[in-house]
């Protein structure tokens, strides 16, 4: 193949559609929505945001559906509706957002660390298992960047042990697992709906659950204005009710849950395209040496959503050794900017879960109201801590242009068969790959 770009040769990416990757689609249909909301001075009621609800619920397929602030809180509501309390322990993947369990330490609960797979990202059930104690009262799993997390064998893990499935679908609304949707398979659902995810509101985020109980006490952390005795059949909350019982108040936005509105509309299709678009590309990818594509088998009835922030696997064993800083440095070279290593840092290694005391307990929060030192299950998760080495950012479509995708596709063969020209002068990756920030859209300038 041709004289890679990083030494000089032609670069194999010469399209810049900028509709290629922009998202969210907005219309005058979401901007008329807003719009209304705005003449009408219905910013903070909630009459639209429980039509969205609703309709959210019905395309979902649950009995309840919560609008929030954000997705943060939503999750915060989705761990207290599961019974989450002081001294309890829930158990996360080590790589995901923050947001998926820093908020347990306001709960007063603190949280155990798994490990992840290495081909999917999500969830390792076999550490789920390993890191069951007497405390535990909830598993959040992360369908992350889109990738259905192995419902099956977390189900039954949690069955056999009575602990509660929480689902963060902040990466993946709208996919499917064997049939089924994301987000209802757990006990309890929560989402980010910020304009970075593939449900993009604004700010907001949404809870589903089918368990009555769960849903009215996921509300009265929240929502004290819908805290009334006749919404409520919960005995231990009847005698509150209209009381700001969690002192919060997370009600969505508006604006936000007028966009939502007309984005669920569109969603389904709009993800379809994504589909297309993302197979597509990796179709042209399989059996590249040192790639390998990160999706599921469709025929299964699972699917990848709108691939959020997408992310293929490196394996450098097939390119002798190359680093993906190196490999990532040359793919950029050929004119795909975003092409950056790694994803979420692992996040026991924070100060935040390891001496930050938020508090003043006098010791790291993680352990203020620990019998032991939970610290100690973070022992297994090397491979969380080298994991940003093994990824790389592709570019996350949105439209089906074959003949731009083949030109993205070609930018990484062309690296991959040429990667003896790049074992010469390769730094090495750092330490750590990967930070604690969003992922983001668009193409952007280079931030290496
Ligand atoms: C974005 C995100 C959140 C938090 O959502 P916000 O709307 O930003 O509060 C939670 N979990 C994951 C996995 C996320 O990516």
């Amino acid at each position: 193949m041709s004289k890679l770009a990083l030494f000089g040769g032609e670069k194999a990416i010469k399209t810049n559609n900028p509709d290629m990757f922009k998202w969210p689609i907005i219309t005058s249909e979401d901007e008329e929505a807003v719009l209304q909301v705005l003449r009408d001075g219905k910013m903070s009621n909630y009459d639209i945001s429980m039509k969205f609800e609703k309709e959210f619920a019905e395309w979902i397929g649950v009995k309840y559906a919560l609008t929030f602030n954000n997705g943060t809180s939503s999750l915060q509501a989705a761990m207290y509706g599961a019974g989450v309390r002081r001294g309890d322990e829930i158990i996360c993947p080590s790589i995901t957002y923050w947001a998926s369990c820093t908020q347990a330490y306001s709960l007063g609960a603190t949280v155990v660390f798994a490990n992840v797979l290495e081909d999917t990202l999500c969830i390792d059930p076999d550490d789920i298992e390993a890191k069951i104690t007497p405390r535990t009262k909830a598993i959040v799993v992360v369908h992350y960047l889109a990738h259905p997390c192995d419902m099956d064998r977390i189900m039954e893990i949690a069955q056999k042990h009575n602990i509660k499935v929480i689902e963060d679908l902040s990466h993946a609304q709208g996919g499917m697992y064997k049939g089924r949707r994301l987000g209802t398979i757990g006990h309890v659902c929560g989402m980010s709906m910020m304009t970075g995810k593939s449900f993009a509101t604004g700010e907001g985020g949404m809870l589903i659950t089918n368990d009555r109980e769960i849903y009215e006490h996921a509300m009265v952390l929240g929502h004290y204005e819908r805290y009334k005795k006749e919404n409520i059949e919960c005995e231990d909350l009847k005698p509150f009710a209209g009381l700001p019982f969690g002192g919060y108040k997370y009600r969505m936005h508006q604006l936000s849950s007028a966009v939502g509105r007309v984005q669920l509309k569109y969603y389904d299709e709009r993800c379809a395209e994504i589909r297309k678009a993302m197979n597509y590309f990796y179709d042209l990818l399989e059996g590249v040496p040192g790639i390998k594509t990160n999706r599921v088998d469709e025929s299964t009835g699972s699917n990848m959503a709108g691939f959020y922030a997408a992310r293929a696997i490196y394996k450098p064993e097939e390119l002798g050794g190359l680093s993906v800083t190196r490999f990532c440095e040359a793919v950029r070279a050929e004119g795909f900017l975003d092409c950056t290593p790694g994803c979420n840092a692992a996040l026991h290694t924070h100060s935040l879960f390891q001496t930050c005391d938020v508090y003043n307990d006098g010791k790291p929060t993680r352990i203020a109201n620990s019998p032991e030192d939970i610290r100690k299950f973070d022992d297994n998760l090397q491979h969380a801590e080298t994991i940003g080495s093994k990824h790389f950012q592709v570019p996350w479509f949105k439209k089906f242009i074959p003949s731009e995708i083949e030109e993205y596709a070609n930018a990484f063969k062309k690296v991959a068969e040429n990667y003896k020209e790049l074992l010469e002068g390769d730094p090495g990756d750092p330490a750590t790959i990967g930070g604690w920030h969003f992922f983001k859209h668009s193409e952007k300038k280079d931030k290496n």
